[in-house]
């Protein structure tokens, strides 16, 4: 059998509604980019939405409408996908990679304090917090909610206000998750979603950004379409812009997923109750933890190893991840840490903070399939594969202490 790690589901609706668009002539810049918008803007709970080609190229404007450069840091998690850190690299802004809570792998608000209190000085004047190491200045907080988890926003939040610090949500991940009642999107100056086929929902490429700042929605426009100044004359630029717009096409998409999104995220949570089901006990894996107040959506369903260097001192993790794609079930090993990728190694963008639970996190989870459309036979056929490689793992120890005798 063959298991991907992930599968758009993609129903008539999709179909019909791309299809109009098509019929229509108008295939960018037409009625349904805004259409969309304002619909994702009232499911998120925000007042503007930002329709985007990628969820990196609204990273990127969020930093770009936040004014965030390169005299500037931004705390953010290592433990992540490396879009998140990349748009801080686009603007010469460095990353500062503090360490993630060893449970729900979301950044520690602890380990945020931590930083603040060791490595920067507040100037008298001004309030500013100033990395005395760098001689830049602290600007924001990028919290990502990981697999779908929302972080614990409230403590973050208070950094945020007695800091004066900036907060965008890299949201990507978890589309329609909450944190004490309120969605992912609702608490940073900005937040970003992200549409690529393997996330909750899909346009095929594309992002949104989130905010219910007037002028943020506004800077982030400009900056999506060239820079144009909205209220004047197509042809004039008054900032450096890009092209970032998403297409008619995939917001039809979107639309249609967006009608289809509780459904979608529902049968996600099936699947997610199945392997919690089928997995519990087995003490070889930490199955996905979810915090009283906290509620998740499901991006990929992450089991962590417990001892990553068991057995013949090899690591468990990826001899079980090759056994799962060996028997046909997508597997990853998700997420690399991104101070440890050789881009980041090569040029120095290293951390100053030790970050042990980024690293151990990085070594020991694994990510099995999560999609819409899985069918129970399926879930149960990579438990059933899964289990037997965990059982096999105990196997080589006995045989090693069997030949001794
Ligand atoms: C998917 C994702 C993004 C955005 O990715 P795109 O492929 O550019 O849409 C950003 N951050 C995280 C954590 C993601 O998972």
């Amino acid at each position: 059998m063959n298991v991907p790690l992930s599968r758009p589901d993609i129903s008539d609706l999709e179909i019909e509604y791309v299809t109009r668009v098509l019929r229509s002539g108008q295939l960018s810049l037409g009625p349904r980019v805004q259409e969309f918008e304002e619909r994702f803007a009232r499911y998120v709970g925000v007042k503007h939405a930002i329709a985007m080609n990628s969820g990196t190229s609204a990273l990127h404007v969020a930093i770009c409408a936040l004014g965030i450069g390169s005299g500037d840091e931004v705390i953010t998690s290592s433990f992540s996908f490396v879009a998140s850190t990349n748009c801080l690299l686009y603007e010469r802004a460095l990353p500062v990679f503090v360490d993630i809570d060893p449970i729900t792998l979301n950044l520690d608000p602890h380990e945020i304090r931590r930083y603040i209190r060791n490595c920067c000085l507040r100037e008298p004047k001004t309030g500013a917090l100033m990395d005395v190491r760098t001689g830049r200045y602290l600007k924001a907080i990028l919290p990502v909610h990981v697999f779908g988890l929302p972080c614990d926003m409230d403590p973050i939040l208070d950094i945020a206000r007695e800091n004066n610090l900036q907060v965008i949500e890299d949201a990507c991940e978890a589309l329609g998750a909450r944190y004490k009642s309120r969605s992912v999107g609702t608490f940073g100056n900005l937040a970003v979603f992200a549409f690529y086929p393997n996330k909750q929902m899909t346009t095929g490429e594309g992002g949104m950004v989130v905010t219910n700042d007037h002028d943020l929605a506004a800077a982030c426009r400009s900056l999506r379409n060239q820079g144009r100044d909205p209220s004047s004359e197509w042809l004039r630029h008054s900032r450096l812009g890009y092209n970032y717009r998403l297409s008619d096409i995939h917001c039809a998409l979107g639309l249609a997923q967006l009608e289809r999104l509780e459904g979608l995220l529902v049968r996600r949570e099936k699947a997610a109750e199945m392997y919690t089901r089928a997995l519990a006990g087995n003490s070889m894996i930490r199955l996905p933890q979810t915090p009283a107040d906290f509620n998740r959506t499901w991006f990929i369903y992450p089991v962590q190893f417990l001892e990553p260097t068991a057995g013949n001192g090899l690591n468990a993790r990826d001899r079980v991840l090759q056994k799962l794609r060996d028997g046909g079930v997508g597997c990853q090993s998700y997420f690399p840490a991104i101070h440890k990728q050789p881009y980041f190694q090569e040029t120095g963008i290293t951390p100053e903070c030790r970050l042990p639970h980024t690293e151990a996190a990085s070594e020991s989870c694994l990510a099995l399939p999560m999609f819409s459309t899985a069918t129970p036979k399926q879930i149960r056929y990579v438990c059933d594969t899964l289990l037997a490689a965990l059982q096999k793992e105990t196997e080589p120890l006995k045989e090693s202490v069997m030949t001794r005798h």
